[in-house]
């Protein structure tokens, strides 16, 4: 586990990720089976193996690319790339790190908008309960993006077949739940 210091404002990116995640970024040889198996990387602008390329070598430029990239807020965390990664980079751990570092700096893609508005929703639920109710999500998603009426026609089988709990359950103790938010906030990360 690597130790939290304080931020250096001229620190690159790919020094960043290695010093508060334990991912080794440099261990990546390029071999692609990572991209090979990644379910989402003929929609991705920039294919996991190039992050990870762009991030070692540095260049002018490559660290607004990747932070504006599509790719970022299209990763699924399924660690297909993970389970195939010879190297055993983690690569989710890079995305979510990423993600985060896009949020803190404004470079979100425009076109990860809806995206964004989900990964927000999950979150806010979660602080609120401890847990995801998927009802609270969906009208916090549709409030935030005005897709008021996407897939509207799923929710009466949805609520038949008891998919969707109206009544959020809370975890036992949701305070802690809320000082972990707290805690990462405090640290800069976002909610
Ligand atoms: S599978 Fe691992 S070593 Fe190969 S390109 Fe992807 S991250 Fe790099
Ligand atoms: S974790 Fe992300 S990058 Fe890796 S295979 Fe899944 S979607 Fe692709």
């Amino acid at each position: 586990m690597h130790e939290i210091t304080q931020p250096n404002t001229s620190e690159s990116l790919k020094s960043k990720l290695e010093r508060l995640t334990d991912v080794d970024v440099s261990t990546c040889y390029q071999c692609g089976k990572c991209t090979a198996g990644c379910p989402l990387n003929e929609e991705m602008d920039i294919k996991p193996n190039q992050i990870l390329r762009m991030l070692q070598l540095e260049y002018p430029g490559y660290e607004d690319k990747i932070l504006s990239s599509l790719t970022i807020w299209l990763c699924l965390a399924c660690e297909q790339c993970y389970s195939r990664c010879p190297q055993e980079v983690k690569l989710p751990k890079v995305m979510d790190f990423l993600r985060q570092e896009s949020l803190r700096l404004h470079k979100v893609n425009p076109k990860a908008k809806d995206i964004l508005a989900f990964h927000e929703s999950f979150l806010d639920e979660v602080n609120r309960n401890g847990k995801m109710n998927e009802v609270g999500l969906t009208i916090e998603y549709k409030l935030r993006t005005l897709n008021l009426m996407q897939d509207v026609e799923n929710a009466p089988s949805m609520l038949m077949k008891g998919k969707l709990g109206i009544i959020p359950h809370k975890v036992q103790h949701p305070a802690e739940i809320k000082r972990l938010f707290n805690k990462i906030k405090g640290k800069g990360g976002q909610q």
